[in-house]
């Protein structure tokens, strides 16, 4: 990409830095090596495949060199802070952790694949604002195949997120293997195995994402009841779902098995899955048939529940304190807090907001606490990416620029830990479609995460990834590339 050797570095990097001090001249990269300190290995062999340099100084590679290295130093903003030197001779990066040497790699990557050989010389200063940086995908509605996943994950370390929500389970399929429950995966066509699950993870761990498992439960779970018709209320038979929407045939609250089931899967995800957090599900579950249902009205006898919601809230308490058993943070979706506050879950669940962003706050000031990824506010990327019907994508818009203005609200920080955006593939059916609705929307979100409200700049923003975009395509990424608003 010569045609860009009269760029900055500051105009070229998506998400953004903190801090870019532009300087005059270029590290001419041809015959560079790579040195490191030993704690590094593993950034170090991930960026002499990606930067393609080689490790150590050879024979005629004596003219430049790419240092990583780990600084003790106590000023930073944050652990995974990094600085990156660029000079005339030497490409320094520095920061007190392997995350944040692993961001800087991932800046120099992009440098790389737009300036090739002459890198320009410049100060990067950097840091994340927030620490949960995510994406979900959706593997029950459309199966990905794992070099797949792998190329997502690997795209959104480009952007340096740091989360991958996956969501294993739903109505229209179930796609983990559970032990003691052989004809989950039996019954439904795709899945992953074990080792697929495990190649996932650690392919993610090596590139700093933390892949977090979810189990969604008590509703959408025709997947599981498909298979096992009597952890329902009416017994069944039930089938596998082949559209989209909310469906009646929930967990039965009542009968015993199914709550040993659900606990059962909780403690097998957990352990299968090293990430601290467990996402338990918990949205979207209707009550009629709990409510019609003689075993779960003698469950809320026998535990002084008043109404229907109270079984979900019940049951989510139960899941919480295995996921806490299981040395595990739990994660719920916002409804199974819809009732008044003494009645909400625990406070050691984590709420991920995704119905309405004003939620937030209230759920922070009450104690939990929370991940965003509000539907209406460009964190979900099966809407469509504009208003006319020619454009493929579920009921709602948001644009490229309303996924750049999502912000996480002021106030209770410590609280707030982040966002992501979410990928539901009930109308995604290739993994060309999913690229087309996850960029360039993925790219505004990883930025909108990552750099402080007054940092960001929509027309800075267009002008970088115009740039960036012509990387992700070299990659073989189907880009949207229509209006950004
Ligand atoms: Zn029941």
């Amino acid at each position: 990409m010569q045609a860009f050797c009269n760029l900055k570095a500051s105009e070229v990097l998506v998400p953004k830095p903190l801090i870019v001090n532009d300087k005059l001249g270029f590290c001419d990269v041809r015959e560079a090596y790579l040195a490191f300190d030993e704690p590094l290995l593993n950034e170090a062999l991930l960026a002499s495949d990606m930067l393609a340099l080689p490790i150590g100084r050879h024979a005629g590679h004596t003219k430049s060199v790419v240092q990583l290295r780990q600084r003790v130093e106590t000023e930073s903003v944050s652990e995974c802070a990094y600085r990156i030197e660029i000079e005339p001779d030497s490409i320094l990066c520095e920061s007190s952790s392997a995350e944040g040497i692993w961001y800087a790699v991932q800046i120099l990557r992009q440098l790389f694949a737009t300036f090739e050989t002459l890198i320009p010389c410049s100060t990067i200063c950097d840091g994340p604002s927030y620490a949960w940086r995510g994406f979900m995908l959706d593997t029950a509605r459309h199966f990905f195949t794992v070099e797949f996943i792998k190329k997502l994950l690997d795209l959104a370390a480009q952007h340096r997120l740091n989360r991958f929500h996956w969501h294993l389970t739903d109505d229209q399929g179930w796609t983990i293997p559970v032990k003691d429950y052989p004809k989950l995966v039996h019954r439904n066509s795709s899945s992953y195995s074990n080792e697929e699950i495990r190649e996932i993870i650690a392919f993610a761990s090596a590139r700093h994402i933390e892949v977090i498992a979810e189990i969604d439960m008590p509703g959408h779970m025709l997947g599981a009841l498909s298979a096992y018709p009597a952890f329902g209320c009416t017994k069944g038979p039930y089938s596998i779902a082949t559209d989209g929407g909310i469906f009646e045939d929930v967990l039965c609250m009542g009968n015993d098995d199914a709550i040993t089931f659900a606990k059962t899967v909780i403690r097998e995800v957990a352990e299968l899955f090293p990430s601290r957090y467990i996402h338990i599900g918990g949205d979207e579950c209707p009550t009629v048939r709990w409510q019609e249902c003689s075993l779960c009205k003698a469950r809320m006898k026998d535990l002084h529940i008043a109404s229907s919601s109270g079984l979900q809230r019940w049951f989510t308490n139960e899941m919480i304190r295995v996921a806490t058993d299981s040395k595990k943070i739990p994660i719920c979706w916002d409804d199974v807090s819809d009732t008044e506050e003494h009645k909400r879950v625990s406070k050691q669940c984590i709420v991920m907001v995704w119905r309405n962003s004003e939620s937030a706050l209230r759920f922070a000031k009450e104690g939990y606490q929370v991940v965003m990824c509000p539907k209406l506010d460009g964190c979900y990327l099966d809407y469509r990416h504009l208003d006319t019907p020619e454009e493929p994508g579920t009921i709602g818009v948001n644009t490229v620029r309303s996924s750049y203005e999502f912000s996480i609200p002021e106030g209770n920080r410590n609280l707030m830990l982040g966002g992501q955006a979410n990928v539901w593939t009930e109308k995604i059916c290739s993994e060309e479609r999913a690229e087309y609705m996850l960029f360039p929307r993925l790219c505004a979100i990883s930025e909108a995460l990552w750099l402080p409200k007054h940092k960001k700049n929509f027309v800075d923003f267009t002008s970088r990834l115009e740039i960036h975009t012509r990387r992700l395509i070299k990659q073989g990424v189907n880009v949207y590339r229509g209006p950004l608003q």
